[in-house]
């Protein structure tokens, strides 16, 4: 029977933004051997290399970049070469672009770097804290809005007014913007459709609660026969459960 392993990246294998810590990357690397694994993250494949290593990246089958939106398929026995099989754009209007400029004007936290909005393939990755930050700065963003909600908030705002997109709390300050649907789900949705009905899909992510960026594939997973989703804290829970899946 086949089983399939679908994991988020940023807080789920490695910690927001960074390197995967190395005990771990070993213990993944040994996990990953003779199973299908894909990564489903909303990083570009470039970023998930840096974080996880060529090597690793050798024992995966697939990687779904940038929310889905960008699929690339390993070439088999040929190390470090993969196909890009397909990409989705996204086109964001100029009021959604005003209105996110807006919310960095009025927003009262005090730090704010510059580069609000990364527009990637399929997707805009929004902070109040900027892409500049360094990782103090985005600690601090991170604990300010723990207790302020101030992210909750702004995709509250955001999601009434722009209703052919979606908005979801991704990484530790940020916050995703796509086309409707065109979130983690689609993998499931669209890549995995003609999954035979026995197969199980494994997800593991740390933002599978709403309105986390890992919510909808979860919901997707869960609604499927055979689908299994595991809520992480961190890599270190992660590290707990590869024992036991
Ligand atoms: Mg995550």
């Amino acid at each position: 029977m086949r089983t399939i392993y679908l994991f988020d990246v940023d807080g789920t294998l490695t910690p927001p933004k960074q390197k995967a810590v190395e005990i771990f990357r070993l213990q993944f690397f040994e996990w990953t051997k003779d199973k299908e694994v894909y990564l489903v993250s909303g990083g570009s494949f470039k970023r998930l290399t840096e974080q996880l290593s060529p090597a690793v990246m050798d024992r995966i089958e697939g990687v779904f970049a940038c929310m889905g939106n960008v699929y690339y398929r390993r070439k088999k026995g040929e190390p470090r070469a993969w196909f890009h099989e397909y990409e989705h754009k996204f086109r964001p209007n100029k009021g959604l672009i005003a209105d996110l400029t807006k919310e960095v004007e009025k927003s009262a936290y005090p730090t704010k770097t510059g580069a609000h909005y990364d527009n990637r393939t399929g997707m805009i990755n929004f902070s109040i804290v900027g892409t500049k930050a360094t990782q103090d700065q985005r600690r601090e963003y991170a604990a300010y809005d723990a207790e302020h909600k101030e992210r909750e908030a702004i995709v509250a705002r955001l999601s009434e007014k722009h209703a052919s997109c979606d908005f979801v709390i991704g990484g530790a300050v940020s916050i995703d913007i796509f086309t409707k649907g065109r979130d983690k789900s689609q993998v499931i949705r669209e890549h995995f459709k003609d999954l035979p009905q026995d197969a199980i899909i494994h997800f593991v992510g740390d933002r599978t609660e709403y309105p986390g960026n890992d919510f909808a594939i979860a919901e997707a997973v869960r609604n499927r026969g055979n689908g299994h989703v595991h809520s992480v804290e961190s890599w270190k829970d992660t590290a707990e459960l590869l024992k036991s899946i």
